[in-house]
């Protein structure tokens, strides 16, 4: 699963909790953030096989600190912790249930990982793996994460209220994202090895969260002190 999680982040913006659009671009993606770090250390492991799976060269057959039940849950509780320093330090509104929110987000993560991923999502350690495998089907995949994202879009766009302008560049943001996942699944690449498919995470996804930012400062109105 790759734009498919964003869709988690889209539905999770609400003008309840206001948890900024790039904080949850980071919670969906958060056990990925974790998994190329590791990778990219090489705790965990990762094969890059050209036809592994019809829609993903991915064989991760060791990541069980990043991609296990047990520490997706322990990293989806340390996000909702550490969500409450974070508005601290960052001065945003800060309320239990979005801190709530952004666990969930983050544990959304492994939801989704399990309906694409073929069986290797331990339970824990690196053993009872489980995945139902989606990625060996490439259209219907490709049709579920396009699908998820655009309905997170459209909820986000309901339950925000927003100038036009920015309703303008969160769909754009949605079709950037819709191209990049026909490029992931659809164009032939030779694979790249696992140290530089970790980097191409890191930049990618960290891309995705700054465009997130900029986003939702589209049009915002700024206070203008009047005398
Ligand atoms: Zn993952």
């Amino acid at each position: 699963m790759f734009v498919g999680h964003y869709s988690v982040a889209f539905a999770c913006r609400t003008e309840r909790d206001k948890i900024p659009l790039w904080v949850l671009f980071v919670a969906v993606q958060f056990l990925d953030y974790i998994w190329a770090t590791l990778v990219l250390l090489g705790v965990e492991k990762l094969r890059v096989i050209k036809g592994f799976t019809a829609g993903s060269m991915l064989d991760s057959y060791f990541h069980p600190y990043s991609h296990s039940l047990i520490t997706a849950i322990l990293w989806s509780a340390i996000a909702a912790i550490v969500y409450k320093p974070l508005c601290s330090w960052l001065g945003y509104a800060y309320t239990k249930s979005a801190a709530l929110i952004v666990g969930l987000a983050v544990f959304s993560h492994w939801i989704l990982d399990l309906i694409a991923h073929p069986r290797d999502l331990a339970i824990y350690d690196n053993t009872w793996k489980v995945g139902f495998g989606l990625w060996n089907y490439r259209d219907p995949e490709f049709a579920l994460e396009v699908s998820l994202l655009i309905g997170g879009i459209v909820l986000y766009l309901v339950r925000n209220t927003m100038p036009a302008i920015r309703k303008g560049a969160v769909i754009a943001f949605g079709l950037v994202l819709v191209v990049v996942q026909i490029g992931d699944t659809y164009v032939p690449r030779t694979p790249l090895t696992a140290k530089a498919t970790a980097m191409g995470v890191w930049v990618f996804y960290t891309l995705f969260v700054l465009i997130a930012f900029a986003v939702e400062k589209i049009g915002a109105r700024t206070k203008h002190n009047t005398p």
